[in-house]
């Protein structure tokens, strides 16, 4: 007799699936890791897991004009940019175990299949395929100790890729019987027309599309620009099989972080945790309440300009983004990002005087040569103006760059990334890295410990000398120059185990910091990086000095 491909494990897992209907993009990465907040606030362990439907292993290699910025974690894996949303909205780590692709899926059955695990039976869809992404749910959720995964579907219903995941996620619900699982689906309800009517229609087609695949949702998440009226509510109902109290109305908010208390007044989740068997003990969101209050305060207001070469899809820097947001809640100081493209800054000159006017200046990540000499530009403008900088890997790089070119006097000073004929390679490649050729997971990624130097501006805000943070890069500055760079007053106060260098400032400007590695994807909304909040704090500080209190920017 044949072995079942798949045995159901003995444990129970608790599942919340999120699936996307009408159009991408409806902010359901936010609904997950705000339905995961709902129940943490009650004091459940719960966990996320991605699944990404492209054929990509991961989501390293891809443009970020695709699909935004590539999320980096604690274990090197590049995600999805949605596993940031659910780190910073559940305040826990992640591993890369929690962005499951169909392209791991495929190569952990191709895999198998070569081993002869499957016995010499015809490897199909239905049972291999979805046995696998049922096999990973569990382990995904046992492993993390949680008692609830949720599993957002990326995509939309009736895609040809998420079928093989969603009939997974079917057969999952059955196997594990009442109780165990809840469906909930997000989908958008435009307001179209003279008079603004809210059209349910696409509502309606994306549930029977769900139904037709054997899935009932328990919760509809209705994304729009406004409030549902409570008719609307009662026609979606009606037309999609579930309760009125079960059609909640998401609304745009200005902040993201308000989304898990929408959905909270709404009954939310007090409705998962009765779909679930959980206890439904009062939530605690006094934290999160005061960091939004605080957040809408906005005493003073400060610009920063964020200068990169992606800067028409915002989501390609979300992290950094975030990670102001977060100063935001905290410091109660309005932040505006002002977005510089890179490519454009050396033959603007309005571009230019505006950057000299910014309050700081912040110089993401980044790969190639398209772009580089505005971020030169930037960075020199913020060193010789005194504007408050930060500048992360790449814009580190650069900045040692500028640093070269300006104050050492070597005008021809590049990394070899961009110029590999450099008579001066301030920036250049990893030893290690010099055979690799494969472009997937083949930088230096993920968590790395960091010492940095007991009398610096970078410990002295860490509050500490031993640290880790994310990288991702190839290049790294050369050692060779960091004698010159100390004499003219660019101190090295961060460095790896391995002696490389992490961190640059310069104690003389106000605040003027380089990091290799990645603060931007350990902000959190409930503790602020360290370093975006310094960065804010010395722009609110310069301010006050340049400009007397209470005159409009516009007006000084
Ligand atoms: N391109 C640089 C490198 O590979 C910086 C990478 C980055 O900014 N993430 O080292």
């Amino acid at each position: 007799m044949a072995r079942p491909f798949y045995k159901p494990a003995e444990t129970l897992v608790k599942v919340i699936v999120v699936s996307g209907g009408v159009i991408s993009g409806l902010g359901k990465g936010i609904t997950t890791s705000s339905l995961g907040r709902l129940l943490k606030a009650r004091g459940i362990a719960v966990t996320i897991l991605k699944i990404d439907p492209y054929l990509n292993v991961d989501a390293g290699t891809m443009n970020p004009y695709q699909h935004g910025e590539v999320f980096v974690l604690d274990d090197g894996t590049e995600a999805d940019l949605d596993l940031g949303n659910y780190e910073r909205f559940l305040g826990q780590s992640l591993s890369g175990t929690h962005n499951l692709t169909t392209g791991k899926i495929y190569r952990a059955v191709i895999e198998k299949e070569r081993r002869g695990d499957y016995l010499g039976n015809t490897v199909q869809i239905i049972p291999h395929v979805t046995g696998e992404i049922k096999r990973t749910i569990r382990e995904v959720c046992q492993a993390a100790g949680a008692d609830v995964i949720l599993v957002e579907v990326g995509g939309t219903v009736g895609d040809i890729e998420s079928m093989p995941f969603l009939e997974a996620l079917r057969e999952l619900s059955y196997e594990l019987g009442e109780g165990h699982m809840a469906f909930v689906h997000t989908t958008l309800v435009p307001v179209v027309g003279p008079v603004g009517e809210a059209k349910t229609k696409p509502t309606q087609h994306s549930v029977r599309e769900l139904r037709a695949i054997g899935i009932r949702p328990n919760l509809i998440i209705a994304r729009g620009p406004a409030p549902l009226s409570s008719d609307i509510k009662t026609k979606i109902s009606l037309f999609c099989d579930v309760p009125p109290e079960a059609v909640i109305s998401v609304p745009d908010q200005s902040v993201i972080y308000e989304v898990p208390l929408v959905l909270e007044a709404q009954g939310v989740g007090t409705r998962l945790t009765r779909l679930l068997g959980l206890p439904d003990r009062p939530p605690d969101f006094a934290a999160w309440k005061e960091f939004l209050a605080t957040y809408r305060r906005g005493t003073a207001a400060i610009e920063v300009a964020v200068v990169g070469k992606y800067t028409d899809l915002r989501d390609a820097y979300l992290s950094h983004s975030e990670a102001f947001h977060h100063c935001q809640g905290h410091l109660g100081v309005d932040i505006h990002l002002q977005w510089y493209d890179s490519e454009d800054i050396p033959r603007n000159p309005s571009l230019i005087a505006r950057l000299e006017r910014s309050d700081a200046v912040l110089v993401p990540g980044g790969f190639g040569a398209r772009g580089v000499e505005g971020k030169v530009k930037a960075i020199g403008i913020a060193r010789t103006k005194g504007i408050p900088f930060l500048g992360v890997c790449y814009g580190f790089q650069m900045a040692a760059v500028e640093y070269a070119r300006d104050v050492l006097d070597l005008p021809r000073a590049n990394s070899t990334e961009i110029d590999p004929e450099t008579p001066d390679p301030v920036v250049c490649l990893l030893e290690e890295q010099k055979t690799v050729n494969d472009m997937g997971g083949t930088m230096r990624l993920g968590a790395q410990r960091v010492v940095l130097a007991r009398e610096s501006k970078v410990a002295a805000l860490y509050g500490k000398t031993e640290i880790w943070e994310r990288h991702r890069h190839r290049y790294e500055i050369n050692p060779k120059y960091l004698e010159r760079f100390e004499k003219v007053g660019l101190r090295v106060t961060g460095r790896a185990v391995d002696g490389r260098v992490e961190v640059l400032e310069a104690p003389d400007h106000p605040f003027f910091v380089g990091v290799q590695y990645h603060p931007e994807f350990l902000s959190r909304p409930e503790s602020p990086h360290p370093l975006y909040l310094a960065l804010v704090r010395a722009a609110l500080a310069r301010k006050e000095v340049v400009r007397p209190v209470g005159v409009p920017s516009a007006l000084a």
